[in-house]
């Protein structure tokens, strides 16, 4: 679960053209609250997304 919502919040920093190396506290709460709730990642046609309504961190 832990490397499945790794891998989620690395596929959102790509979508959002936010480079690994620059993350910080305000990118993962974006991702928490501005992402999370409304996960769409599923309905992208990217299977291995498949879990990303129920992922929690
Ligand atoms: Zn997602």
């Amino acid at each position: 679960m832990y490397l499945g919502a790794l891998d989620h919040f690395l596929h959102w920093l790509e979508q959002q053209g936010i480079a690994t190396h620059s993350v910080n506290a305000e990118h993962v709460g974006a991702f928490l609250v501005g992402h999370l709730p409304h996960c769409c990642c599923s309905a992208t046609g990217i299977q291995r997304w498949r879990t990303c309504p129920g992922v929690s961190i």
